[in-house]
């Protein structure tokens, strides 16, 4: 009786709605060098300043760039003589800067500088003969560009389930790399199996997998055990955005989407949802997860708890090319008008 009395004058009130809120997320130092880094060649230069291939994997991004005056191109052999090429954050093989030099283009290397140390150490373990077992997605376009640096020398293993197909010259001469932005818990999992079949793989000095990608996963595991649903914002050709969402699901979330925008939200994915989990892949901008929010707010889930991971300070210099340029009008500037300005006066 008392337990009905209970439930007609006092209805256990539903669970408040909330949203938790990943931290970091969003733009990496790699990928907000590469952003201004055409957007500064932009303005230096005037438009149309090429780029090979998407700048970093964002839909938003690349449209936004276009606007602006950036033109996307599959091959540096599709840019017309004498202009200018920016090459993605996610690194090209030398042959790519041949192909460049051949055209006669003038080139801003927006590579990582994460993903140059990579690159670097394939060269090295290379000139040492090493074999090297590269870690990544087959086709990614950083895996094609490390690859580049020594063909002879590389194998990709794409995932634990490659690790039977390897084959080496020496099993006491073999060294793994990896893709910078994978999952870490299944990277280690490949060099587990990779160690059973060589017990004497070399590690490379340091990690390869960036400090970026981690954090963004450490955050999500955090938030993922709680959430219902976790919706990561992110392209379908971002890596560690799709990351994110596998990572969420491991975490123990019950569903998690990729979405560009929040327009892509389903609202059938909220039934039955009072903890959401929000977060986005380091090629994207804070926009874009603001409208996620409102979105989410819209319907009853405004009530947002930040949970942090990881404190991110660093940053990266522009490209070199670029840096010069700038440095060159900054010292024009300083320098005042030349004479023949000073007589239109
Ligand atoms: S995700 Fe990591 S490697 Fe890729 S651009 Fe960002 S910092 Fe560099």
């Amino acid at each position: 009786m008392d337990r009905m009395t209970a439930a007609t004058s006092s209805p256990t009130p539903a669970p408040a709605k909330r949203v938790l809120l990943a931290a970091p997320r969003g733009y990496c130092a790699g990928v907000d060098r590469a952003v201004i880094a055409v957007e500064k060649a932009l303005e230096q230069y005037g438009a149309p300043v090429y780029v090979r291939h998407e700048i970093v994997h964002n839909k938003y991004v690349v449209k936004t760039l276009e606007k602006k005056g950036a033109i996307f191109v599959d091959e540096t052999v599709e840019v017309p003589e004498g202009n200018i090429v920016i090459f993605s954050a996610h690194g090209v093989a030398p042959t790519v800067h041949e192909e460049a030099r051949r055209g006669k283009l003038a080139t801003i290397d927006a590579t990582c500088p994460l993903v140059t140390k990579v690159h670097k150490e394939a060269v090295r373990f290379a000139k040492e003969d090493y074999d090297i077992l590269l870690i990544g997605h087959e086709g990614h376009e950083e895996v094609i560009g490390t690859s580049g640096e020594a063909p002879d020398h590389i194998q990709l293993v794409d995932g634990p389930g490659d690790v039977e197909n390897v084959e080496v010259r020496d099993p006491d001469k073999v060294v793994w790399l990896s893709q910078t932005t994978l999952s870490v818990d299944e990277t280690m999992e490949t060099v587990g199996a990779l160690k059973e079949r060589f017990p004497n793989l070399l590690s490379p000095p340091s990690d390869d997998i960036c400090y970026a990608t981690q954090n963004r996963q450490t955050a999500v595991k955090q938030m993922g055990a709680e959430a219902d649903l976790v919706i990561v914002v992110g392209s379908k050709n971002s890596s560690n955005s799709v990351r994110l969402v596998e990572v969420a699901l491991g975490a123990g979330a019950r569903d998690a989407h990729l979405v560009d925008y929040a327009e892509e939200i389903d609202e059938a994915w909220l039934e039955g949802v009072t903890t959401v989990g929000v977060t986005s892949g380091a090629s994207v901008p804070e926009i874009l997860v603001e409208g996620v929010l409102e979105w989410l707010a819209a319907r009853g889930f405004g009530d947002v708890e930040v949970i942090r991971a990881a404190e991110e300070s660093i940053t990266f210099s522009l490209p070199k090319e670029l840096r010069r340029d700038l440095r060159t009008e900054a010292a024009e500037l300083a320098a005042g008008p030349a004479d023949g300005d000073a007589s239109q006066g």
